[in-house]
């Protein structure tokens, strides 16, 4: 059996790798360690490794791994990666360092107004669906580059959402429909990365820097297409 510290050693030559071949630089890639359905103790052992960014998917569960966690919480940045029900964005907005899933100008409103309470602007990425697939959340934008109502629609509800006082909109995040072949995933997140470039023209008052896409199965295609962050579960610390 591959320790966890080979695991992630593993992982983190093929991100290198992957960024070479793409002419980036491998420290420009964020590695988030996905955690979700695995024990506390799988955090204890990545902070042991050195992997300080953890992603988990449900505020709950992230919340009673926190409390289990509480003396090792500082060396911790946290990232909420799934989705995201209006009822628990204040308990999300006290809890994680990053929100990756803003997936409604309504949720973003409600976040922004809980983000308030604390201190800092709280970091978000927009989830967007630009693959079209029915199951994957976040604002929809398949075939956004053809239909310029898609788009505009999108532009309104970004442009609300930059005007919040308490989000800081970082980029985007996007999640490609599982495929047995990896390459499956490249043009969605080539669109993925088309949109950003193209509200970074349209919003240039925002940097729009991240991109977040890519998992186990998926990072390699995704860094070569522009990913600053990937969120990584399975290939660090096993099946769940
Ligand atoms: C579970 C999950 C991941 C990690 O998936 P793996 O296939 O285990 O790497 C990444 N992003 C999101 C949104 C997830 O839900």
């Amino acid at each position: 059996m591959e320790t966890l510290i080979e695991r992630l050693s593993a992982v983190r030559e093929r991100i290198a790798a992957a960024a070479r071949r793409a002419n980036r630089d491998p420290a420009a890639i964020r590695l988030v360690g996905v955690t979700k359905a695995q024990p506390v103790e799988a955090i204890r052992a990545a902070l042991a490794a050195g992997l300080h960014e953890i992603g988990e998917n449900r505020v709950q569960e992230a919340e009673a791994k926190m409390s289990a966690l509480a003396a090792d919480r500082r060396r911790l940045t946290l990232h909420l990666i799934g989705h995201l029900q209006t009822n628990k964005a204040k308990k999300a907005a006290t809890l994680f360092d990053m929100v990756h899933s803003v997936d409604s100008l309504r949720l973003a409103q409600i976040l922004d107004r809980h983000a308030a309470e604390t201190t800092d602007r709280l970091p978000v990425l927009l989830q967007v669906n630009v693959s079209g697939e029915m199951t994957k959340s976040g604002f929809d934008l398949c075939h956004w580059e053809t239909l310029p109502d898609v788009y505009d629609r999108f532009c309104a509800d970004v442009e609300q959402i930059l005007a919040l006082p308490h989000l800081e909109v970082r980029g985007l995040m996007t999640i490609a429909p599982w495929g047995p072949d990896p390459e499956q995933a490249r043009p969605v997140f080539r669109a993925a990365r088309r949109l950003r470039d193209s509200l970074a023209l349209r919003f240039p008052a925002t940097a729009w820097r991240d991109l977040s896409m890519g998992m186990t199965d998926d990072f390699e295609v995704a860094i070569e297409e522009g990913a600053t962050i990937v969120r990584i579960g399975r290939a660090i610390f096993g099946e769940r």
